[in-house]
């Protein structure tokens, strides 16, 4: 299953860790509190939160699916009512820790398999960072390593299992056999909506005025979510609750499967205040390059924790579908609307010549990013063929490792783009604006 035949790891390279420490338990989200709530009461560990932040959504369709008796297969080798009934039990326990260990301990006897979760003891299950697939961003297979590891729970606290029985059959079978029956369809689509808001972010440093008016708080049909493949996207409910297929992602491939999406900010009320609670909070935001990919530019960020490429324009039906394309233009254009420039940020540092060949007529001059710098007033450049061509330098500025140390040159020498030698990279004033911050600023608490 899951947990263990997809992950072979290649040599035996992955070597102990140590684990995360004492979990502190997290704040109640809002459906946390009361009976009769979907969303789990257990404790996830910051680190746990952080590698795994739908892991509370996740938690609360696990409870309601457990609960739900007409999703289940009925009869032999299948996981007892009752049983699944106290799982969800258990899910309502404060008591029971979800603690991160990225990779987990190797087991001795699986050679060079990797863990993706472990039951430590009756209250403590331990994730690795392979617990939500390849991509960690799988609800459906993080959902089945949790109930995994929630029935064992469930034997140590109730059958007897004894720690560190690890791979005793009459133990594992029924886990395997319930990862099996678990109703995949029920993690496919939108979550149980458990993940606690961000705390409102203290106006202590200078905040940015809000331009658009905020509804009420926590109403809207605008949301945020991330797909499988790292995307972030913006659009309406209905637009995260569409079924999609892999292949309709960016860089998602040919794969007819479901696209994995997941909830993780909003609601908001209209577009315009989306864009501007996101780009508040985005950090480390640059430009992606990947000269083999289409698009080979985009613009990638952190929000809330995870690193994902940013596509906050286009790409829902009601703005007309535009499935794939990427407009790396608006999307930077949106950025710069809420005082974020993407940072370029170079391989290794850069420098900016002024080289010419030749004599008029016919002579040959270019601005250019070079890695190496000009000696004696002179360089060599490859010429694309093999061989190289000698030019003679006359300015040269740097040495510069990102498009922020870049730019005042830029404008000094008068250019609005330069490329980069020998590749297709253009870099473009017009992608930036001063003061230059790779960041969101906290909004302010009041419109003005
Ligand atoms: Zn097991």
């Amino acid at each position: 299953m899951i947990s263990w035949a997809s992950l072979l790891v290649a040599g035996s390279q992955i070597g102990w860790s140590c684990f995360d420490g004492v979990a502190t338990p997290t704040a109640p989200g809002p459906g946390m509190v009361g009976p009769g709530s979907p969303c789990p009461r257990v404790t996830i560990g910051p680190e746990t939160m952080q590698a795994y932040p739908m892991l509370p959504d996740v938690l609360g369709t696990l409870k309601v699916t457990l609960d739900d008796d007409t999703r289940w297969p009925q009869g032999a080798n299948t996981i007892r009512q009752d049983i699944r009934h106290q799982m969800a039990r258990i899910l309502e326990d404060p008591r029971l820790v979800f603690e991160y260990s990225p990779p987990l301990v190797p087991v001795a006897h699986l050679g060079t398999k990797v863990v993706a979760a472990q039951t430590i003891d009756g209250n403590r299950i331990r994730l690795s960072r392979f617990a939500g697939g390849p991509s960690g961003r799988d609800p459906t297979v993080l959902a089945q390593t949790v109930a995994h590891e929630l029935l064992h729970v469930f034997q140590v606290r109730h059958q007897g299992k004894a720690l560190n029985s690890f791979f005793e059959p009459a133990w594992e079978l029924p886990a395997y056999a319930l990862e099996a029956q678990l109703p995949a369809g029920a993690f496919a689509g939108a979550l149980v909506s458990c993940t606690a808001a961000p705390p409102p972010q203290a106006a202590s440093g200078p905040c940015r005025p809000r331009r658009t008016r905020p509804g009420p708080a926590g109403q809207g049909e605008w949301v945020a979510w991330m797909t499988g493949a790292g995307w972030l996207r913006v659009g309406r409910e209905q637009d995260f609750q569409r079924p999609q297929r892999v292949s309709d992602d960016i860089w998602g491939g040919t794969s007819t499967a479901p696209l994995v999406k997941t909830r993780i900010g909003g609601p908001w009320w209209s577009r315009e205040q989306a864009l501007e609670e996101i780009t508040a909070e985005l950090q480390a935001v640059t430009i992606a390059f990947f000269p083999t990919a289409t698009p080979k530019e985009v613009t990638q960020g952190t929000y809330r924790g995870q690193r994902l490429f940013l596509r906050l324009v286009y790409g829902e039906p009601m703005q007309g579908y535009v499935g794939r394309d990427y407009a790396m233009g608006e999307e930077v254009k949106s950025l710069l609307a809420n005082g974020i420039s993407p940072r370029v940020v170079f391989g290794a540092p850069r420098y900016m010549i002024h080289a010419r060949r030749g004599t008029p007529p016919s002579e040959t001059q270019f601005w250019s990013l070079v890695g190496t710098p000009p000696k004696n007033g002179a360089i060599e450049l490859p010429d694309g063929t093999g061989g190289t061509f000698g030019y003679r330098v006359d300015v040269v500025e740097g040495p510069f490792i990102d498009g922020f140390q870049l730019y005042p040159a830029m404008a000094r020498a008068n250019q609005r783009t330069i490329g980069e030698y020998g590749s297709s990279r253009t870099i473009s004033l017009d992608w930036a604006v001063e003061p230059y911050v790779d960041h969101g600023t906290p909004l302010c608490s009041s419109t003005r």
